[in-house]
């Protein structure tokens, strides 16, 4: 007797404990759990929340911020740091830099700001919205604030306006045009300008953000314009200007041995320009601080083969090892991590509104013995296959399918007929599906690699994939996929994701997995009662990158605070976009729409978005959720 399927069992499958961190995990109730505090008795079962902010009239699908995790990312890169930094009596200190382009979304830097203040964590920024929205914040002062990317008069003007008012900004020269406009303006202003030098290095990262550094790259000064920019800075006897060296390989850097690489590159440099005379204080790492998406430790693009503790150590050990054999002062180290730090914080839940079945899944074809002889060779077929004959019965199938197809369209069978071929197709790809698992087959020829998706059924969310997920579409990058509830429940069914978008590329077919990547994933038979999926650590990029393709808006936002005793509060509320703010957002006026009216009845289209969480419960329609919710 086959032993009764777990919530174990479904954590297994979906893998959830190692792709969770210790922020995600199941509970005996047979749902996932968020453990923002990674104290699992301050858990969230999030098929709960769901329900409770439906209550409170926010639908799905919706976000979920769970500040509780950045603060605690905040502070275990920093004890990383500060233990590598006593492991190797390293004379110096470090910071973290956050990349607000990472996610700028103002709760979420105030959050990060506000658990990094102890440790002077900084800013870094590549725009000047971006270091606008730096300078409003409430950093300490000893903390730096970065420009990065390319600058023009007006970022480097407004940056060094700010510096003169005592901020530590530091200009990063990313392309030798820059420095000539930062030494006219410093002049200009009387301020004394801090700058950094962005190095191209030979060493590049791994996965699909490699082309980042390199000869090739779009960023940093190489060798022969690092010593132009020296030299010019001497004659001008500004070298005390030069504060900090920084690189850049990639962001998702999966193979720890690429950050060894860089770093000890970029040592050199660092040391021979001290040796120079430059007093440069300040060694930026850069980004690249990798996520485990598909929790299986390896160089995969979607996870990494080491641990925040072992990046710090790592980083620490070949800066001092190289400083050692060159005989300078070690820097003050800086990364820049923007993903390691957001990704966890946020997740999005999406129901499932349908199924398309096209392989009739649910169907199997009773034979009565008046079937014409074709259907009933298709039935035998069925009956008959196994491991030592399936590849003649398929083709044989595939003969007959082609046949009735010819027949039909000639006009010699039923619409019967044709549907009972076509399911008894399906449930002999089924069988063979089944056959290829069989211990006995030891290669699967390369007809039936791509089987299982085409059997897989699909499953409709109302969601976008474009807006929630756009990395997903534009770089095949992979999120965890898992139903939030019913895990107790062996799932029967195998499918893939579609969204509500009219876009044939708007599906989730590539699903993580810890020995390679998925085609379809396994969900549960639907039932009457509402069926949520969460798409997990999309809390880096993901928002800003949303995308308003067919006009569906972002989802309303809950920021969730954990409490003791699986209790949680709700700390905020942002509405979901509203179809008003998106007919705006390309040029049309709601306001003189709200006229048009169709058989006499009067099209809505302005929607008041209130935060008063009971105004909510009517008021607030986002342009997701109007697909499922009730009438006006
Ligand atoms: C994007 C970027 C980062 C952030 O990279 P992550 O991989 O998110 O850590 C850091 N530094 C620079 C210069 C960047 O462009």
């Amino acid at each position: 007797m086959p032993l009764k399927w777990t919530v174990q069992d479904s954590a297994k499958l979906y893998a959830i404990e190692e792709w969770g961190d210790g922020y995600f995990g199941t509970n005996p109730k047979g749902r996932i759990i968020a453990i923002p505090t990674r104290d699992e008795s301050t858990s969230i079962d999030l098929y709960e929340a769901v329900l409770r902010l439906k209550k409170l009239g926010i639908q799905t699908p919706v976000t979920l911020r769970f500040p509780q995790i950045l603060e605690g990312r905040i502070k275990e890169i920093n004890l990383a740091f500060k233990k590598a930094i006593n492991d190797f009596n390293y004379n110096s200190d470090y910071s973290s830099i956050y990349p607000v382009k990472t996610n700028q979304i103002k709760e979420v830097v105030q959050e990060i700001v506000k658990a990094g203040n102890d440790y002077k964590l900084g800013l870094e920024c590549g725009s000047k919205p971006e270091l606008i929205l730096a300078l409003s914040m409430n950093l300490n002062p000893d903390s730096l604030i970065l420009c990065n990317g390319y600058k023009d008069e007006g970022f480097i003007r407004m940056a060094l306006l700010a510096r003169k008012t005592g901020r530590r900004i530091v200009i990063t020269v990313e392309k030798m045009s820059e420095l000539p406009v930062i030494l006219k303006i410093a002049k200009s202003l009387k301020v004394k300008p801090l700058i950094g030098l962005r190095a191209k290095l030979n060493a590049q990262g791994s996965g699909k953000w490699e082309t980042s550094a390199g000869d090739h790259a779009k960023f940093g000064l190489t060798t022969r314009e690092i010593l132009e920019a020296v030299a010019i800075l001497s004659k001008k006897k500004m070298l005390d200007s030069i504060i900090e060296l920084h690189f850049h390989i990639g962001s998702q850097i999966t193979d720890i041995r690429k950050v060894k690489i860089a770093v000890k590159e970029a040592t050199r440099i660092y040391a021979k320009l001290r040796k120079m005379g430059i007093p440069i204080e300040y060694m930026n790492v850069g980004g690249g601080l990798a996520v485990d998406y598909d929790g299986s430790k390896t160089t995969f693009t979607s996870s990494m083969n080491y641990t925040v503790e072992q990046y710090a150590s790592d980083v620490v050990y070949n800066t001092k090892d190289i400083c050692k054999m060159e005989d300078v002062p070690v820097p003050h180290l800086l990364t820049e991590s923007g993903r390691a730090l957001t990704a966890y914080h946020e997740l999005v839940i999406v129901d499932v509104i349908g199924l398309i079945d096209t392989t009739h899944s649910r169907y199997s074809v009773e034979i009565s013995g008046k079937e014409i002889q074709i259907i009933k060779d298709l039935a035998y077929i069925r009956d008959n296959i196994g491991p030592k004959n399936y590849s003649e019965m398929y083709s044989d199938a595939l003969s007959s399918k082609d046949e009735i197809n010819s027949l039909f369209n000639l006009g010699y069978l039923s619409l019967e007929d044709r549907s009972k071929g076509e399911t008894l197709f399906w449930e002999i790809l089924r069988k063979i599906s089944k056959i290829l698992t069989h211990k006995s087959i030891k290669y699967i020829p390369e007809e039936f690699r791509d089987l299982n998706k085409s059997l897989a059924d699909k499953f409709i969310a109302n969601f976008s994939i474009f807006q929630t997920i756009p990395d997903h579409w534009a770089i095949e990058h992979l999120f965890p996929v898992a139903p939030i509830h019913r895990l107790k429940e062996k799932p029967t069914l195998s499918a893939t994701l579609c969204d509500i978008t009219c876009d044939s590329d708007g599906t989730i077919e590539k699903f993580v997995d810890l020995k390679d990547v998925r085609d379809e994933i396994p969900l549960h038979e639907p039932t009457d009662e509402p069926y949520f999926i969460g798409i997990f650590l999309t809390g880096a990029y993901q928002d800003i990158l949303g995308m308003r393709h067919n006009l569906f808006g972002a989802p309303s936002e809950v920021f969730m605070i954990a409490e003791e005793d699986d209790n949680f509060r709700i700390d905020k509320v942002i509405p979901a976009e509203t179809i008003d703010d998106m007919l705006r957002s390309v040029h049309y006026n709601p306001e003189s729409m709200g006229r048009i009216s169709i058989n006499g009845r009067k099209i809505k289209t302005k929607i008041d978005a209130s935060e008063d969480l009971h105004s909510l419960i009517i008021k607030h329609r986002g342009s997701h959720t109007y697909l499922s919710s009730e009438e006006d």
